[in-house]
Order: structure tokens, then sequence, then C-alpha cells
């Protein structure tokens, strides 16, 4: 099976599952397609008077669980396929943290950094206009996802608010906290994986200090670094698009920020004497306990995988992982944390930001805090649990955990069984 075709690589996980389930094939069935996936072009008038076209898609994959929820990303090589897979893995990410959604995922192929800002609002404005007859609150939400941030989410509402005529801040999650955004949501992708990884690190085999790897230094890959190095583990080694940088005594994090906050890659502060550069597959084999893949999907696969050191691996990104490296790793005793359990802390605190939305009562940073901790830990516990009885590797317990959710909610509708008995 090709690296590219996502949803049919995001399916093999489904299967496994469930093989260690007794459920009805209805609902197997009904998660093998996504219910609706639209798409769109957008054009918008570019700063010099020109018009340019992007293509846009928008996919509900499942709403039995709730209004569909999930990002929407901008990246030049975005496409519909890949938006379908996304929104597969939101609908098991939001089983798995027992939010009350199903899960969609939007996109536009264009690279923003080729774009002015007055450009961007533009573009961001025209998805709007373009989706907003199946956005809303109680049908599908979006969320900031890969090169998207609060500032593009507070357009977005907006631009909802004037097609519908009045403010709806609960249609739209990771907004900045001017316009009804939640404390707490801009590292909560990060914040959840580190409550997860300290909380199931001795069950794991992890000590401390870490030594620990981060591919991708975005928005999960810094906070992770921050709240890591906060604890007195050491960040050995970063990449970006561009390259990657390590020193084995750890990084300097404040030079790493900078470089990134003047535009810069970080191998920018290769200096060869404490920083020294190295090719982003060299990070993969980094000599660490924890491997933090926080960017992109099919990063680590069947011919890369058995180079990693790792102990664990704390997936932030969706999907970094092929299927056929998973096999690898589970034989050489590599410990991955999923995504859809890893970088679950990203849309609970979407989903605060929702329920505060519609209560018009907002919480502190330490409620949102604490709320975020029980739920990782008790959500990581269980499918931790669920793995080691059933022997089977934690993507598989996450899944089996998410199946036994969604598939209540299917069966509750009516089975094949209960209609041809009736
Ligand atoms: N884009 C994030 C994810 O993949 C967040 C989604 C959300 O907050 O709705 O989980």
């Amino acid at each position: 099976m090709p690296d590219d075709d996502l949803l049919a690589l995001a399916l093999v996980r489904l299967d496994e599952a469930a093989r260690h389930l007794s459920i009805d094939p209805d609902v197997i069935e009904k998660l093998k397609y996504p219910r609706e996936t639209t798409k769109a072009r957008l054009m918008i008038r570019m700063d010099d008077g020109s018009r340019k076209s992007f293509m846009a898609w928008r996919c509900r994959y499942d709403d039995t669980r709730g209004p569909t929820k999930g990002g929407i990303r901008f990246h030049p090589q975005a496409n519909g396929e890949e938006a379908e897979a996304l929104a597969f893995w939101m609908t098991f990410k939001c089983a798995v943290m027992n939010l009350p959604y199903g899960g969609g995922k939007g996109a536009v192929r264009v690279d923003p950094r080729s774009l002015s800002r007055a450009e961007l609002e533009r573009l961001s404005r025209a998805y709007i206009q373009a989706f907003a007859r199946i956005l809303g609150p109680d049908r599908d939400i979006p969320a900031p996802d890969v090169y998207t941030n609060s500032m593009i989410m507070g357009w977005m509402a907006d631009e909802y608010g004037q097609i519908v005529g009045e403010s709806v801040p609960a249609v739209i999650t990771g907004k900045p906290l001017a316009l009804g955004g939640s404390l707490g949501r801009d590292d909560a992708t990060a914040r959840g994986g580190y409550y997860l990884v300290r909380h199931l690190a001795a069950d794991a085999g992890l000590g401390a200090p870490m030594r620990v790897a981060i591919q991708g230094f975005g928005n999960a890959g810094r906070h992770i670094a921050r709240l890591l190095a906060a604890d007195g583990h050491r960040i050995v080694a970063v990449s970006d698009s561009e390259g990657a940088v390590f020193a084995h005594g750890g990084l300097d994090l404040e030079r790493l920020e900078a470089a990134k906050n003047a535009g810069r890659s970080v191998l920018s502060t290769a200096d060869g004497d404490r920083h020294h550069a190295c090719s982003a597959e060299d990070l993969i084999a980094t000599d660490c306990d924890l491997l933090v893949p926080a960017a992109l999907e099919n990063m680590i696969h069947g011919r890369n995988a058995a180079s990693v050191q790792a102990r664990v691996i704390l997936e932030l990104a969706n999907g970094p992982v092929t299927p056929e490296a998973d096999g690898i790793l589970a034989r050489n005793g590599v410990v991955v944390l999923p995504d859809i359990l890893a970088n679950g802390g990203g849309v609970t605190v979407s989903y605060f930001e929702w329920v505060q939305n519609r209560q018009g009562y907002y919480w502190t940073l330490e409620e949102v805090h604490e709320r975020l901790r029980t739920i990782m830990e008790r959500e990581g516990r269980a499918i931790w649990t669920t793995s080691k009885e059933a022997g089977i590797t934690v993507r598989t317990g996450a899944y089996v955990h998410a199946l036994r959710r969604l598939a209540a909610a299917i069966e509750a509708h009516g089975t094949q069984q209960f209609f041809a008995a009736g």
C-alpha cells in the first residue's frame, strides 16, 4: 500500500482494532467512509489587483457522537484525501477523549508564507463564505491546524458572524482570547502530551531526566520542549522543515525560540560548538529516550523505523507513523503513545472553549489545566490498561477504547439485528 493513500492507511488501524472487539458489522461499515466531503475553489483578490484561486476542502467524517470537530490546515500539499484521513482520526480522537463530537477536518492548498497578511485574511474569510452552510456550533466546528493560528480563527469567526447576522463564537475554537478564546488553548496540544507522558513514564520505562528529540518546531514542538525542559529533561535534538540541530548536553531553547521568532530555521543556530547541524532523517535516529514527532504525516515509515533508538514515541503530529513502521517499532520494544490520544489535548481544550462560549462564563487557567490533566490521565490510564490486558499496542488499545464508544452510539440508533428481529 503506498504511503500516500492516507485514508487506506488509517483504516488499517480500524480493522486491527475491530479484531479485538465483538461489534456489529454495521459499525465498521459506517466508519469506513466519510459522510461528506465538500470541495470549493476560493477566489481572492491579491494585493497587486490580480485574482488568484485556491482549492479548499471540508470533510465531515462521522457525526454519530455529536457535531463534527477538527482543524483547518493551510498547506501547499493539502488535498481532499488527506482531509478525509485527518477527519477519520478526529472521529477517533474525540471518542478517545470522550468529547461529545464527531470528526471533521478542513484544508486549503496554499503556502501561507507566500501571502501578505491582507491576502491571508481574504483567504480565511473566503473559506468561511464557501463553507458557512455546513458549519455551525451544533454542526461542524473548525479550529487551528498546521499553519493556521488564532488570528485566522478570529477572522473566520467574524466572517461567520457577519453571514448569519449575529456573533456565534462557539462556531470556531482556538480564537484569540479577546474574541472568546479559552485560556490554555495555545499550548494545549503539547500540554496534553506532556501530562500523558508524565503520567505513564514509569509504566513505559522512562526514567528522569529524559533525553528528548523533537521533530517539528511549530506550535506543538516548541511548547513541549518548554514544558519538558522546565521539569529538568534535556532537549537533545530538534528539527524543522529546513534541517535539524543536536546537542548531547541539551540545546539552548532560548536561542531556538529567538531564531524561530525571527523567521529563521533552527538550523541557523548551529555553531559547531554547542549546537551541531544534522539532517532531518538523522533526528529520527537520535540517541534519546523520548522521540516526539510534531510535524506532518508518515515521517516514521518502513525504511527508517528500525533506526529509532528512543524507548517511547509521543505522537504530537497526526499520523506520523505508518502501519508498517508500527510493526517494526513494536518488535523492537518501542512504545508508541498514539496521536489520537497523545495530541488529544488540543481538541479537548477546544471543547472547553466551546463550552465556555455557550455558557458565556470563562474559566481560569488553573481550571483549564486541571480539567485537561484529569482527562489525559483518565483516558491514558484506561487505554494503557486495555493494551496491557489484551497484549496489544497502545495504538490498538486506543482504537479499541474509541471504537467501544463509537459502537455504542451507532448501535443506539439500531443495528441490522434489531431491525431484522422487528
Ligand atoms: N487540529 C487539532 C487536531 O488535529 C485540533 C482540532 C480542534 O481543536 O478541533 O487535533
